[in-house]
């Protein structure tokens, strides 16, 4: 394992190590296996969801409960589940691929699609015994039965251990007794199986269950009504009450206690996948934003012809291909490390579980980069498409509302920005990532005297792989120093923690745009990339000017007098560009070739 150790970065190692762009997987690399799949989950996006979008906004609960089960006879559900269990056994690219592809048409699909086959199934193959994997697996994957989390409570959101709903082991020890509320809990309309978490007596933490759920004989499950919701319509979310509902004592999953670990776990796949499930729509969004701007004419001007036009298109061109680069990338490092776990000797859910908490870290980042991402591009949508944007009967409408749900669920944005950092410091402490010997070097460099040399920055992204170097630098700066400063009470300052978040984030989405970029203008040519380069550029200018706003409020926050002046001085020097790029000129550029293309084109 060591060898093939030293090949793949171990989650949070890309801010201290360099990435060569021959070491990142692009979608440009999608093998035959996975273009076709690809090609398939479009098809049937376009046939089965898209066609009926009325419907669901209509909130018709049954018809996502129908494409659910077509999308189980075409085996999309299985996609991730291990052939032994009566899937399809494909990797981590393919299972991301598909949550990307199927995921335009509609959020209430997405969401019922990927509340089934990740935290509904996911508990089941990363923990389940071999028993529990062989009873319930097979039917979640063909769609026979459909699965539901439950682990928010009224009292318990974002503090998920906290719940109260109770589980008490029979008197002979051979059932529990569920008692409690749940609420938020999507495809609890439809479901046959739930991943429940309860407490046992006064447990520091839950316990996960596998509880079937069969309207004929409903154990003491009742539902509540379907919420009405901003989006996401016919997702079918209700809340969930436990009454004495007995379940039997194999049924609970890992051991006693385990469920805030198996939660947080799930959460982890959800949040990459649910990056993933972004990405369709946004690209959607500018295909349908670009061609209505080129046909609507005002001043007697295709409005996409306007300046003012031509900035939207192309900021969420570069977001949307950002967000792309990212979870690609991300997506084949936790497939490399399973694949390597598996070779050294691991079973493939050993493996697959550390391969996922491996990139902890990549998942938070993702989820809150792309879930932000896609809103944006929605509320840029609807503004091209002027008052038509704001009425129901165009497609920004819905794609604005159903955009809102992804910034709140599987963890909310702030919970994920402040993991991202913790999450990191902790793996600094564990030796998994070394961020002291790095941070120290920087702290010399600030001392020492600047070099005032330009650098020959003639060839292609060579100043902007330095810029990502030094934002690299900036983060150990200002994340070096909060710690510094705070030690373990850093926890208690949530603005610090999240402008360290937001810094390492820019970071990681705009290395990934220009990493792909540059290894795709190596196989084909800088003209053939031309309008890629200007978005890696663009995205990269932007996160630049996010890094210097908030380390500023960072260090102004923790440091004072010279030490203050020292960091605001490097900062300066961190985020200072030796040739400004042209971002008038690189928007001008994106956008006529989206509108050349009439689409998303990249
Ligand atoms: C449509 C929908 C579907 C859902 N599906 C499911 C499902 O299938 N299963 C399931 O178990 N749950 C589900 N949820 C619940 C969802 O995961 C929670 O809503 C989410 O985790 C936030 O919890 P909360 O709503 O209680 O908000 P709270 O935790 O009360 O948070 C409110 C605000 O306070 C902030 N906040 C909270 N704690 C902190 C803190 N320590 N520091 C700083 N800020 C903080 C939050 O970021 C947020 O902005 C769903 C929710 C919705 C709306």
């Amino acid at each position: 394992m060591a060898d093939l150790e030293k090949d793949i970065l171990r989650g949070g190692q890309f801010l201290v190590k360099e990435t060569n762009c021959d070491d990142v997987f692009t979608p440009e690399d999608f093998s035959e296996e996975q273009a076709m799949m690809k090609d398939s989950v479009m098809e049937f996006n376009d046939r089965e969801i898209i066609p009926h979008k009325a419907r669901f906004e209509a909130k018709d609960y049954a018809l996502t409960e129908d494409v659910m089960r077509k999308a189980g006879d075409m085996g999309f559900l299985s996609v991730a589940v291990p052939e032994a269990y009566g899937g399809m056994g494909m990797g981590f690219v393919s299972t991301v691929l598909t949550c990307d592809y199927i995921s335009s048409g509609t959020g209430s699909f997405s969401t019922a699609f990927g509340a089934h086959t990740g935290i509904g199934t996911m508990p089941i193959t990363l923990y389940g015994t071999e028993e529990q994997k062989q009873k319930y697996v097979p039917k979640l994957a063909s769609g026979e039965w459909f699965g539901a989390y439950c682990l928010t409570e009224p009292g318990a959101g974002s503090d998920a251990n906290s719940g109260k709903t109770t589980a008490e082991l029979s008197a002979d020890g051979k059932s529990y007794k569920i008692n409690g509320q749940k609420m938020w809990i999507s495809n609890a309309g439809f479901c046959s199986v739930m991943i429940v978490f309860a407490r046992i007596e006064d447990d520091k933490n839950i316990t996960g269950f596998i509880v079937e759920y069969d309207t004929e004989n409903p154990n003491g499950i009742t539902l509540g009504e379907e919420e009405h919701k901003l989006g996401i319509r016919a997702s079918s979310t209700r809340q969930v009450f436990f009454n004495d509902t007995v379940v039997p004592a194999e049924n609970m999953l890992a051991g006693r206690g385990e469920g805030f670990k198996i939660a947080m776990n799930a959460l982890n796949v959800g949040r990459i996948k649910l990056a993933a499930a972004c990405l369709d729509s946004q690209r959607r969004i500018l295909t349908t934003a670009v061609n209505y701007a080129t046909e609507r004419k005002q001043f007697k001007t295709p409005i996409a012809d306007f300046g003012a036009i031509k900035v939207k298109l192309a900021e969420m061109a570069a977001s949307a291909y950002a967000g792309e680069s990212a979870t690609y990338r991300a997506a084949k490092n936790i497939e490399d490390r399973i694949a390597m776990r598996e070779a050294a000797g691991n079973t493939h859910q050993e493996a697959e579980l550390k391969g996922v908490e491996e990139y902890a870290i990549e998942c938070s980042i993702l989820k809150v980069a792309v879930s932000e991402d896609v809103q944006n591009c929605a509320d840029e949508g609807i503004q091209i498409f002027g008052g038509m944007g704001f009425s129901e009967e165009t497609p920004m409408e819905s794609a604005w509302r159903d955009a809102r749900i992804a910034r709140i669920y599987e963890g909310t944005n702030e919970i994920n920005r402040m993991l991202t950092v913790g999450m990191l410091v902790k793996k600094a402490m564990k030796g998994h990532v070394d961020l002291l010997g790095p941070a120290s070097k920087v702290q010399e460099e600030l001392m020492g005297i600047p070099s005032f040399e330009t650098p020959d920055y003639s060839e292609l992204f060579s100043e902007e792989k330095e810029m990502i170097k030094k934002l690299k630098k900036a983060f150990l700066m200002v994340a070096g120093g909060a710690v510094q400063k705070y030690g373990p009470q850093l926890e208690d300052h949530q603005q610090l923690l999240i402008a360290a978040a937001d810094i390492l984030i820019e970071i990681y989405m705009a290395e990934s745009a220009i990493l792909r970029t540059e290894k795709n203008v190596k196989r084909t040519s800088e003209a053939e990339q031309s309008a890629q380069i200007a978005m890696a550029k663009l995205y990269l200018y932007h996160a630049v000017d996010i890094v210097e706003e908030k380390g500023k409020e960072s260090i102004i926050s923790f440091a004072e007098g010279d030490e203050q002046r020292m960091m605001l001085m490097g900062l300066k020097r961190f985020t200072k560009y030796a040739n400004y790029p042209d971002i008038v000129d690189l928007r001008i550029e994106i956008a006529e070739k989206v509108k050349a293309e009439g689409k998303y084109c990249f």
